[in-house]
């Protein structure tokens, strides 16, 4: 399997929802105790979840809402192993994340909440509003490589010159031969982390 070694913790740049919110556990969640809808993760298949899912569309995007909007009152949680890797990266280099969702400010607060002072302090967030575009923002901050669980995005990062780092999740498991971790311990393997703390 492809892989990178040594990558900089400076030069990596992170997606945040299915990468470093599990957006997938609180979606479940709120189907199950909301609506009375069982949502299994291996049945989320596709990015487009109402595509692969028997829920009516306005509930889906009525569940996402509430993820986008109020992210820490939906209880939304850090993927395994998250703050901790996220924690060592920011001792040695600032952390950058690029969303596509459009409202920066919930997600501040998630990341304000869920890091600690020192980590969240060295944090950067871009929201795009957007899917597409965030190749042109990772040349402009200089960065190389990027945690995604979006394959239309991690093929447009590559061929913008971008080195995509494949989240794998059940709706991009298989589907593509770019680099993949499916943990966060998996990140923490590629990325250099000297001590930073000489
Ligand atoms: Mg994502």
């Amino acid at each position: 399997m492809v892989r990178y070694k040594e990558i900089h913790p400076g030069s990596i740049v992170f997606d945040f929802d299915c990468v470093v919110a599990d957006t997938m556990e609180a979606f479940s969640r709120l189907a199950m105790a909301d609506y009375g809808i069982l949502v299994r993760s291996e049945d989320i298949t596709s990015f487009a979840v109402e595509q692969c899912l028997d829920v009516s569309p306005r509930i889906v995007e009525e569940i996402f809402s509430r993820l986008l909007l109020a992210p820490l009152e939906n209880n939304l949680k850090p993927m395994p192993h998250a703050v901790t890797v996220l924690t060592d990266i920011a001792a040695c280099a600032p952390l950058t994340f690029i969303t596509a969702r459009p409202d920066r400010e919930p997600v501040d607060r998630w990341l304000a909440h869920i890091f600690p002072a020192d980590v969240y302090a060295k944090s950067r967030l871009v929201a795009m509003g957007n899917h597409d575009g965030k190749a042109a923002y990772v040349r402009e901050l200089g960065l190389q490589y990027f945690v995604d669980d979006r394959l239309e995005t991690c093929v447009e990062l590559a061929e913008a010159g971008i080195s995509p780092i494949v989240f794998a999740h059940p709706w991009n498991r298989g589907r593509h031969s770019f680099p993949s971790i499916d943990s966060w311990l998996g990140i923490k393997q590629w990325i250099h982390l000297y001590d930073c703390s000489t």
